[in-house]
């Protein structure tokens, strides 16, 4: 019998209480190396908290609004509470109220931010 084998028969199909714990000490370990506080407490993980499926919001913003390969904002402040991913009319609103005034009236800096900004979000921005 190889070590593999070996290793699926000792595998019990009923969940144990040692199986909880052991599951809940690697969920902890996950979330503690994803690194990010905000994400740890606000963004959407799948069932078994393996994978991230919506980042927080400056994850969002550092991996340029894409994640898994989709256009992506990110969970806010707002969306956080509701479990969702923020919208583009809720991030303008935190851009205008939250974002811009720490910029401290550099247009320069804020204008190349809002460069990087999704187009949609960007146009959205434009027309307020
Ligand atoms: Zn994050």
């Amino acid at each position: 019998m190889s070590s593999n084998q070996k290793m699926f028969k000792n595998q019990s199909t009923q969940t144990t209480k040692d199986d909880i714990n052991k599951y809940d000490s690697n969920l902890q370990s996950k979330i503690q190396d994803s690194g990010c506080g905000n994400c740890k407490a606000h963004a959407l993980w799948d069932d078994d908290w393996q994978n991230i499926l919506i980042p927080c919001a400056s994850c969002a913003e550092e991996n340029n609004y894409l994640w898994n390969g989709e256009e992506c904002l990110g969970v806010s402040g707002i969306s956080a509470s509701e479990h969702r991913e923020q919208t583009p009319e809720e991030f303008v609103w935190i851009i205008k109220n939250l974002i811009q005034p720490r910029f401290k009236g550099d247009e320069k800096e804020f204008n190349e931010y809002i460069d990087r900004l999704p187009t949609n979000v960007r146009d959205l921005f434009n027309s307020y």
